[in-house]
């Protein structure tokens, strides 16, 4: 049978959030009318959650297990579910129903008119720290000013794409991934729908600071230079600066001013030089690593189990 909704489930222990996920979507895709599947990719989860998605699978045709060998991250778990999806629009959602499954029919609306990608906006985020909104926030706004694509604020992984757009990204196999880039990357028509996001009906997040700042680096790094264009920058300003500086000194001292004597301006002016060196060499580390991890090639996640109806 062709299926028309794919909606793909990254699960990182969310035992007590899948029966409460797995219902709520079945309600909604069945209220659509249309056939559908709900790939749940267990991303290495340690609490139980594997067992879960087994039993929910045996018990409803619709489900689709891909279990990982290991946790790999979220990221990988959403290109597994781009990879096994077999619907015409592709739905990624978050297991924790702060995402939630009746805006799926939101989305599809529009992507019956026509659009390619249709994105979920934060219009409200609830249950969330201060600190995470406000670095979230920051996130979002810098991403937009120093990359390349126009990846739309205030938006997760939350979307709809069309079976063409998924196509595209399956193609695109890099190792440091930021998906919502990616998407927006490709082009096609793209719109937004606002939701209200909820806050997480069990457990506690997946994503703590290293994580998210990870994110952050990924997105920076894959679709920007604006870091190693920065020490370029230094370069050139502290160049200026000592270029205007040797003759302003040069005629101090021979008009027998003491201003400048001693080693502290030698002292200051060496380190600063060579922190700047030193955090330019960690950037330029930064890219040499992430160009090693590209050639390495090695697969993007690990499967231990996948319906045999491929
Ligand atoms: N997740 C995952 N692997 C990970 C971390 C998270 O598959 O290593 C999943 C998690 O189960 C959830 C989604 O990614 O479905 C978003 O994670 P979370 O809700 O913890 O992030 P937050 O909403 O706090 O940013
Ligand atoms: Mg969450």
């Amino acid at each position: 049978m062709k299926i028309t909704y794919s909606i793909v489930a990254p699960i990182y222990n969310e035992i007590e959030n899948l029966p409460e996920l797995y219902r709520r979507v079945r309600d909604v895709m069945d209220s659509s009318g249309q056939p559908w599947e709900l790939i749940l990719v267990d991303d290495g989860s340690t609490d139980g959650s594997t067992e879960k998605i087994r039993e929910l699978a045996k018990a409803d045709k619709h489900v689709r297990p891909i279990i990982f060998a290991r946790n790999f991250g979220h990221q990988p778990a959403v290109t597994a579910g781009w990879d096994y999806a077999r619907g015409e629009a592709v739905v990624i959602i978050d297991a924790d129903l702060q995402d939630p499954p009746e805006v799926i029919l939101d989305l599809a609306k529009k992507w019956q008119e026509g659009y390619e990608v249709v994105y979920a906006i934060r219009a409200e985020r609830e249950g969330e720290t201060w600190f995470k909104k406000a670095t979230a926030a920051m996130f979002y706004r810098i991403i937009y000013r120093i990359t390349d694509v126009k990846i739309p604020v205030d938006t997760g992984d939350f979307r709809l794409m069309d079976r063409k757009v998924v196509d595209v990204l399956k193609q695109m196999r890099e190792r440091h991934r930021f998906p919502r880039g990616m998407s927006a990357w490709v082009g096609f028509r793209q719109i937004g729908v606002e939701y209200k996001r909820a806050a997480r009906t069990a457990g506690v997040t997946k994503y703590p600071f290293r994580k998210m700042l990870k994110l952050a680096i990924n997105a920076i790094t894959g679709f920007s230079y604006l870091p190693l264009q920065v020490a370029t920058f230094f370069g050139f300003f502290s160049a200026g600066l000592s270029i205007l500086a040797i003759p302003v000194v040069a005629i101090l001292r021979l008009a027998g001013s003491h201003f400048f004597e001693g080693q502290t301006t030698t002292l200051i002016s060496v380190l600063f030089l060579g922190g700047v060196q030193l955090i330019s060499l960690g950037i330029l580390g930064e890219y040499v690593g992430r160009l090693y991890d590209e050639a390495k090639g090695r697969p993007l996640y690990i499967v231990r189990e996948a319906p045999k109806d491929d």
